[in-house]
């Protein structure tokens, strides 16, 4: 079974994580991680320009050092520059000391304050030292488009059927993502159901 959301679970041991804006309007908040990429990124920033919408870019450190121009690019657009890690680490594997040294490592190159685990995996101990200097963001909606088997028609059923009020969507920054078969097609039919998009205040 795919679980496009967190389960019920997570939110409840990890309080201070931020998987939803909290609001009633029909806001939504586009996010993307594992850039910057040469190939994907200027794509994704083009399709953004063309729409007039600002999102977050959960940005691996180790990319980011190595392709500054993009991230300069990526800010020069009105978006923001979050952390995703440096070695795109798994939290469940890795020791609570050296998860976050790779996150405070990270954030020279990234973002200082929003930080987005890799694989959404987090041990509770790495949490309690995370948060006190970050915001920990995951999401409310994924539709996959690391997944080629699942594919541009699934991934924009689930996106409509599933997107609410305040909802964080997850999408990759990476040429093996499916993102831009379907985006722009999602976009035009939020804005259609007088959704819009916005950046996150926390
Ligand atoms: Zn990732």
């Amino acid at each position: 079974m795919r679980l496009f959301r967190p389960c019920f679970f997570t939110a409840w041991f990890f309080p201070e994580i931020i998987f939803r804006i909290k609001t009633g309007d029909k806001i939504l908040c586009l996010t993307f991680d594992d850039g910057p990429n040469p190939d994907s990124t200027p794509r994704i920033l083009e399709l953004l320009e063309r729409h007039d919408i600002r999102a977050v870019f959960f940005c691996n450190g180790k990319a980011a050092e190595k392709y500054p121009d993009l991230v300069d690019s990526i800010k020069s657009k009105g978006h923001i520059i979050g952390n995703h890690g440096y070695d795109h680490l798994n939290g469940f594997f890795t020791s609570a000391a050296k998860y976050s040294s790779d996150v405070n490592y990270a954030s020279g190159f990234t973002s200082g304050r929003l930080f987005r685990p890799p694989y959404g995996r987090l041990r509770f101990k790495q949490y309690r030292l995370l948060k006190k200097t970050y915001r920990i963001v995951l999401w409310d909606v994924m539709p996959y488009d690391f997944d080629n088997r699942f594919g541009r028609e699934k991934a924009l059923k689930l996106l409509k059927k599933k997107i609410r009020p305040g909802s964080i969507i997850v999408l990759h920054d990476n040429p093996g993502s499916t993102v831009m078969d379907f985006l722009n097609d999602f976009i035009l039919f939020t804005l259609g159901e007088k959704y819009r998009f916005t950046l996150p205040d926390f």
